[in-house]
């Protein structure tokens, strides 16, 4: 694996518009993203994790230039991206309801062939079928499905459909968004298996967004965790999950379900619900049993620890 990121993010800001004043101007904001910032390697896995409205969705769609960042720049080889431009298609993403994103009206072969329409790719029909092809047997589909709808697939193979659409035009990297979380358990491992096989196949890099742990352990080989808008700990998988350092990650893994009735859980590390962050202090101190007065009054910074970042006050 090469030492230098094929993508960097830094300090992406996503503040959304929730009220305006009588004359169109923003009155007050939602605070989504604030100011996070980590690397993804070539042919690496980083997984994003956090509870629902944490923010990893959003950080997902401002990277790819679907959201346009309040402030914060993302890298490409090192290159700045133009995120006001729009999506670049060295960037792609796997969406997390397959169904929702396939137009019913187009058939399997042009919603794969679409992407390569649209950056012209292609300029005979015979090599954009022969691609679109060689993408549906590379997802473990036929080519003869290619004359298919959508509706005529199982949710495994829409998934399918939506990771040979993301394959389409050789991206660099592709933003998995919460991909497996809208399919049958069985189906689940299927899909990150094929998704595994295909990383070392094509030496792909993926950012993997989730909310379950174990999955995400499975797949990636740093994780971050993201609370209300900010990172609280990046590090190596294994490391993060046998020697979390963050209060909210320790609660996180604590409250994974664990098969054995014997073992007692110790889900009292996390308390209460996911507020609003007034970004004030640090976002975890309404739920955090260690909390200071320095917490409630100052956010912590990323500290690199014992090959962790962590952001809190305790380190
Ligand atoms: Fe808890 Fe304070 Fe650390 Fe935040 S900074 S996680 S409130 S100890």
């Amino acid at each position: 694996m090469s030492s230098k990121p094929l993508l960097s993010v830094r300090n992406i800001t996503k503040h959304f518009v929730t009220k305006k004043s009588f004359w169109g101007r923003p009155k007050e904001y939602a605070y989504s993203l604030n100011g996070i910032s980590f690397d993804i390697n070539p042919g690496e896995t980083l997984g994003l994790v956090g509870e629902s409205g944490c923010g990893k969705t959003t950080a997902g769609r401002t990277i790819m230039g679907i959201y346009k960042p309040t402030a914060g720049e993302v890298y490409l080889h090192g290159e700045k991206l133009d995120l006001s431009k729009g999506p670049d298609k060295r960037i792609q993403m796997i969406f997390q309801d397959p169904y929702a994103c396939l137009n019913p009206r187009m058939t399997v072969g042009e919603i794969i062939a679409e992407p390569l329409e649209i950056n012209r790719v292609y300029d005979n029909d015979k090599a954009k079928g022969e691609r679109v092809y060689e993408l549906l047997e590379l997802v473990g589909l036929s080519r003869e499905q290619a004359n298919r709808f959508p509706h005529e697939f199982s949710g495994g193979q829409r998934q399918r459909i939506g990771i040979a659409r993301a394959l389409a035009v050789n991206p660099d990297i592709i933003i998995c968004d919460e991909p497996i979380s809208a399919l049958d358990v069985s189906i689940q491992a299927q899909v990150v298996n094929l998704m595994r096989r295909l990383q070392k196949e094509l030496g792909l890099t993926y950012l993997f967004i989730a909310h379950d742990l174990a999955m995400v352990k499975y797949i990636s080989d740093r994780v971050a965790v993201m609370y209300m808008g900010s990172i609280m700990e990046l590090a190596d998988a294994e490391s993060l999950y046998t020697s979390p350092m963050h209060p909210y990650t320790k609660s996180l893994l604590a409250a994974i379900p664990v098969p054995d009735p014997n073992v007692r859980q110790d889900i009292s590390l996390i308390r209460g619900e996911v507020g609003t962050y007034n970004g004030q202090g640090c976002p975890f101190a309404p739920r955090c049993e260690q909390a200071s007065e320095l917490c409630r009054t100052k956010c912590p910074e990323i500290k690199h620890i014992e090959g962790h970042q962590v952001a809190c006050h305790l380190y």
